[in-house]
């Protein structure tokens, strides 16, 4: 049977490449379980060959000046733009998110971070220092590559997280060997071909195929000197400890479970409109989901009455079509996993439900979806009346669960907020400007919003404390996480020689 789209291979030495495992797996599409591309399982000797080519690349790319990677880099993202919309569309049937939302986020947002790496590069980022110790002694800085990197995506936003990975790698002179999530892997090869259009040399980036254990073998080779992973906080724990094991660095984007915090002035619409989408965007797949929401008490019924009017705004439909504004879920795994939470909070946790739910036939019976039992879909859900030790509450679902918890003081909701041993963000919504910053700044997270929510601009550096990761990408830090430093003293004086040829 013929499939929508070509195989996936392999990309490595400039081309694609096929692989010698002679085994492939099919990506589906998560709307109607339909098969997409065949994809070729990466053998280890594939990825041998892969940190080989990138190997073989990485003095002349290291040497290459700045500028003029960032040339090419900058090119890249002009091709990336210009496609925009196909890309989008990629991403679309491999992730099941709406166009409106892929083609207005997920290449944008990877091709200014593109621009934002090139760009930073270019005007002297990769700069150290010159610290003056005395009249004829100083100390200088520079700031070097780190040689062939592996970065291992999640499936969420993959061309994103594979852009916010390479560019920064490449733009400060490293070789990337980058392995897609098995569940979304059609960006992947596109994207190598959009670099080796742009000038990026044979090498410079390259592709692997295939699951945990491709990811597993890439993290522990030898030839790499540095993983960058977007995952789950179990899977980063693995993959931080293979690494240990070789004294490679490492940045750890992993999962949260962030409290989206409603002061007792906030605006009612503002705050509503910004839980929902704190819970609801991408179908609740995104990392920093605030999926505990605190609500003062004296709020609750009429957070809760405006929500519920608002619900009736989410809108599952035809992924094409420019109005639908919500997906099914990545994958049948992953539709197992939520339902079994929802489940779990209906009858275990003995949470209020006061939206959605697990008959998701009847509420799609009013949409245009056809045979949507063999796609992946799930109704959004509000849970109320929650408790901080109920699991849905604890632990992350990463699927459209949103939790309403109740509290009285600003002193009691920090705590609450606190107590978890993820980190990765959260958010106030509040007119009171001064007490917005008196609590972020009490909040232990990494990624902190004041009336917003989600939004992550280049130029911000984001990453997670606590149990959600180690490091940040994006914005100036971004950039640290590529280089290692040389510092060199230069003394005029000839001082250390004189104690020798004093004695
Ligand atoms: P996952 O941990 O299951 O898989 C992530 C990647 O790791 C995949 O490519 C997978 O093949 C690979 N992998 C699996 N086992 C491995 C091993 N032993 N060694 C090396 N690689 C291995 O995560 P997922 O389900 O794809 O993604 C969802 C998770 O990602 C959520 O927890 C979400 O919060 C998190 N996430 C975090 C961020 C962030 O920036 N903090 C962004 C997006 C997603």
């Amino acid at each position: 049977m013929s499939l929508p789209y070509p195989d996936r291979t392999l990309y490595y030495s400039g081309s694609q490449q096929p692989s010698t495992s002679n085994k492939t797996f099919q990506t589906i599409d998560p709307s109607t379980s339909q098969p997409l591309a065949n994809i070729h399982i990466s053998s280890p000797s594939d990825v041998d060959t892969a940190i080989s080519s990138a190997q073989k690349a990485f003095p002349s790319w290291s040497a290459t000046p700045p500028i003029e990677r960032a040339r090419i880099l900058q090119k890249a993202a002009a091709i990336l733009r210009a496609r925009n919309n196909e890309l989008a569309e990629i991403e679309t049937h491999d992730t099941g998110k709406p166009f409106s939302e892929t083609s207005g986020v997920d290449i944008v947002t990877g091709a200014d971070v593109l621009e934002y790496f090139a760009n930073l590069v270019g005007g002297g980022g990769l700069n150290g220092e010159t610290i003056q110790l005395r009249p004829n002694a100083w100390v200088y800085t520079t700031k070097n590559p780190l040689g062939v990197c592996a970065g291992i995506g999640a499936w969420n936003y993959p061309i994103q997280i594979a852009l916010w990975k390479s560019a920064p790698c490449l733009a400060a002179g490293n070789c990337m060997v980058y392995k897609p999530s098995e569940f979304t892997p059609l960006h992947s090869t596109v994207l190598a071909e959009i670099y080796s259009e742009a000038g990026v040399p044979p090498g410079v980036f390259n592709v692997v195929q295939g699951a945990g254990d491709v990811g597993a073998y890439l993290t522990q080779h030898p030839g790499i000197a540095k993983v960058s992973f977007t995952g789950q906080v179990a899977t980063g724990c693995k993959v931080a400890g293979s690494a240990a094991g070789g004294m490679k660095y490492v940045t750890m984007e992993l999962g949260g479970k962030s409290a989206c915090i409603i002061l007792p002035d906030a605006d009612l619409e503002q705050a509503v409109d910004g839980a929902m989408m704190a819970n609801f965007f991408s179908t609740g797949q995104v990392c920093t989901n605030g999926t505990r929401v605190f609500v003062p008490k004296t709020m609750k019924s009429a957070f809760e009455k405006r929500l519920l009017e608002k619900m009736q705004f989410i809108r599952a439909g035809d992924l094409m079509d420019p109005s639908t504004n919500f997906g099914p879920l990545v994958s049948k795994p992953h539709l197992d996993k939520v339902t079994s939470y929802i489940k779990h909070g209906i009858e275990t946790d003995k949470a209020t439900l006061l939206y959605g739910g697990l008959d998701t036939p009847s509420w799609l019976q009013t949409t245009p979806i056809k045979d949507y039992q063999k796609g992946h879909w799930i109704q959004p859900t509000v849970f109320t009346n929650c408790s901080d030790d109920m699991r849905i509450v604890k632990e992350e679902i990463f699927g459209p669960v949103m939790s309403i918890l109740a509290y009285n003081s600003i002193e009691e909701v920090v705590a609450r907020a606190n107590n978890t041993s993820l980190g990765l963000a959260a958010g106030v919504f509040t007119k009171d400007l001064n007490l917005a910053h008196q609590v972020i700044a009490q909040l232990e997270a990494g990624i902190t919003w004041i009336n917003s929510w989600g939004e992550s601009p280049a130029e911000m550096s984001v990453g997670g404390w606590k149990m959600s990761g180690v490091g940040v990408e994006n914005g100036r830090r971004g950039i640290e996480a590529w280089v290692r430093t040389k510092s060199t003293l230069v003394d005029m004086g000839g001082e250390v020689a004189t104690v020798f040829a004093k004695l």
